[in-house]
């Protein structure tokens, strides 16, 4: 990107460069986007390492742009954290992914956790806790099959997030420490709160078992989420080796490409889900 110009702030100087057009016109794009039904969850199975059954999914979101094709999470998600969409499109996240687990309940599936991300400005936000309760009233979705995943950036000091946390608490719902190890906790903190999952960070797994830094991370993890009565999910692997490695060491859940990437809806259903209706 060109940094010389010196006029970044009009916006359709002709040597302005592409990709900051492209930004503001996906800014714009992703106030449609909802209505114009470009977004889709996909869903990446949760795998019990002991016996490799499904325990839950997490759901992703997806974003195909009618121009750009695919645009990646990252990226639109900040965008819209930036500008408060993320208001309106976490709703549509929870509902749809609550709606989803409903209809597979419902088509005779044994229910099993339903994983959701939920970005700090949509968790912080006033209005937060009465707009799941009405999503989960109006969707039919059991509070005590949904895991909300939250990074460990949360403001938690803050009074007001462990006030939710408690009335999250409440309602049944589950917490997840989404990204773990690459934020700030302390033993007492993670004592106090009501957190149930800690999800280790993929990085921590990337080169598992060959480095020495990794193995002594995940292994302290390991016992303080023991110690402190936490489940814990292994995020990102991908090798066999991994899994053994995070089995040998007491970790019950894994999620990675090694069992399947995200997938959408129907594709999940076949290859996860045809053999365990009752
Ligand atoms: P995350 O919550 O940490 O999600 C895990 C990311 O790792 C996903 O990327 C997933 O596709 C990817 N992944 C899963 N297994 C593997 C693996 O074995 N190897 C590798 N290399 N990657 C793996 P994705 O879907 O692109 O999402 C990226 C981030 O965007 C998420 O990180 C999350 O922070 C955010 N995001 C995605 N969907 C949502 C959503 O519905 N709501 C919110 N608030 N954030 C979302
Ligand atoms: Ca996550
Ligand atoms: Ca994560
Ligand atoms: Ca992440």
């Amino acid at each position: 990107a060109k940094k010389n110009s010196g006029d970044h702030f009009m916006m359709y100087q002709p040597n302005m460069d592409k990709e900051a057009y492209s930004n503001l016109q996906l800014e714009n794009d992703l106030r449609y986007a909802v209505e114009r039904k470009e977004f889709s969850m996909v869903y990446q199975p949760l795998i019990d390492i002991s016996d490799g059954k499904m325990v839950g999914v997490e759901a992703l979101i997806r974003w195909n742009h009618p121009i750009r094709g695919p645009v990646s999470p990252q990226e639109f998600i900040q965008l819209s954290e930036e500008n408060g969409l993320i208001i309106p499109l976490g709703q549509w996240i929870l509902e749809t992914a609550c709606l989803q687990w409903k209809q597979w309940v419902e088509n005779g599936y044994s229910p099993f956790t339903l994983a959701i991300n939920i970005s700090i400005i949509q968790f912080t936000h006033p209005n937060f806790l009465r707009d799941l309760k009405e999503i989960i009233r109006k969707t039919g979705m059991e509070p005590r099959y949904l895991e909300l995943e939250i990074t460990e950036n949360i403001p938690f000091a803050n009074n007001f997030a462990s006030i939710i946390l408690n009335d999250l608490k409440h309602l049944g719902v589950k917490i997840s420490l989404d990204d773990f190890g690459t934020g700030y906790s302390s033993l007492q903190y993670l004592n106090t709160l009501s957190i149930d999952t800690l999800k280790i960070d993929r990085s921590f797994i990337k080169d598992l078992p060959f480095n020495r830094n990794n193995i002594a991370i995940v292994q302290t993890i390991m016992s303080m989420a023991q110690f402190l009565d936490l489940k814990v999910v292994a995020e990102g692997v991908e090798t066999k080796e991994q899994l053994l490695f995070l089995e040998k060491n007491g970790c019950q859940i894994a999620q990675g490409y090694y069992f399947s990437r995200p997938l959408p809806k129907e594709e999940f259903e076949r290859t996860f889900l045809m053999d365990s209706k009752w």
